[in-house]
């Protein structure tokens, strides 16, 4: 019932140029999809000439943060509004490379998450535990609270729009993937907490992906899983083989 969403996060890397080389690309390569939402997240800088190659196309384009406010006087942010101008579907927020490097915290993250959903862009929200939080047995204390301040006072409806990404922090990066049953534990438990601040339907209406260390090899294993929904990829995203044969490989 709920459709698989497989989002490319290029986290900043990239030229236009490179930009658009990959983007046309995908946009061949994935021509045929249905199956999947299939979401490519470039830095801001390439927003706005990626947004002209995947017009009429399957593809959608996402960003990866934006500002709390509508506008003023906040140098060197982006504004939810901007986005828009580029028909920004979706944005990611509460990354744990911004959680980590730049001290976001859950409410700054729900504060943007409201602001995107004011701007009917869709939040991406991320959550995930550190190695030392899970080997301490402290993963669902971290993502009860991840969750529960990165999402508050969202309604309902602003929930069922709202995709929650899975990433362990262990696995970004690293090569380490969860593995299925692993993500599907941290899913399931997500979900669960959802049923408890919403309700049933909501709950089962909201896709969560998974995040770290996505790979063609692991892609169809990963989202086979029955509370796995997608995949938020991050290495693996920036070529047209790897990212298009995650998606195939998915489905
Ligand atoms: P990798 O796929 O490179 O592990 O990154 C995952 C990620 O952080 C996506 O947001």
């Amino acid at each position: 019932e709920r459709k698989l969403i497989i989002a490319g996060n290029w986290k900043m890397n990239k030229t236009v140029a490179e930009a658009l080389d990959l983007v046309s690309d995908l946009k061949m390569e994935l021509a045929s999809i249905k199956e999947v939402d299939i979401v490519v997240c470039p830095p801001f800088t390439a927003l706005c000439e990626v947004s002209k190659v995947i017009l009429h196309s399957n593809i959608r384009l996402g960003a990866q943060n934006m500002n709390e406010h509508q506008s003023g006087a906040y140098t060197g942010e982006i504004a939810a509004g901007m986005l828009k101008e580029f028909s920004v579907r979706y944005v990611i927020l509460g990354h744990s490379e911004r959680r980590q490097y730049q001290k976001e915290s859950d409410a700054l993250i729900s504060k943007k998450a409201l602001a995107a959903h004011a701007a009917s862009i869709k939040p991406i929200v991320c959550v995930g535990e550190l190695l030392a939080e899970r080997e301490g047995g402290l993963m669902e204390k971290v993502l009860d609270t991840q969750v529960r301040g990165s999402l508050a006072g969202l309604t309902k409806q602003q929930m069922e729009e709202t995709v929650i990404a899975y990433e362990p922090v262990w696995a970004i990066g690293t090569g380490k993937t969860a593995t299925s049953a692993q993500a599907q534990e941290a899913h399931a438990f997500i979900r669960k907490l959802l049923v408890s601040l919403y309700d049933e339907a909501t709950a089962r209406r909201v896709r969560i992906q998974y995040g770290g260390s996505v790979k063609a090899s692991n892609a169809r294993e990963l989202m086979s899983q029955p509370d796995v929904d997608g995949a938020l990829v991050g290495g693996a995203s920036l070529e047209v083989r790897s990212f298009g044969d995650i998606i195939k490989n998915s489905i």
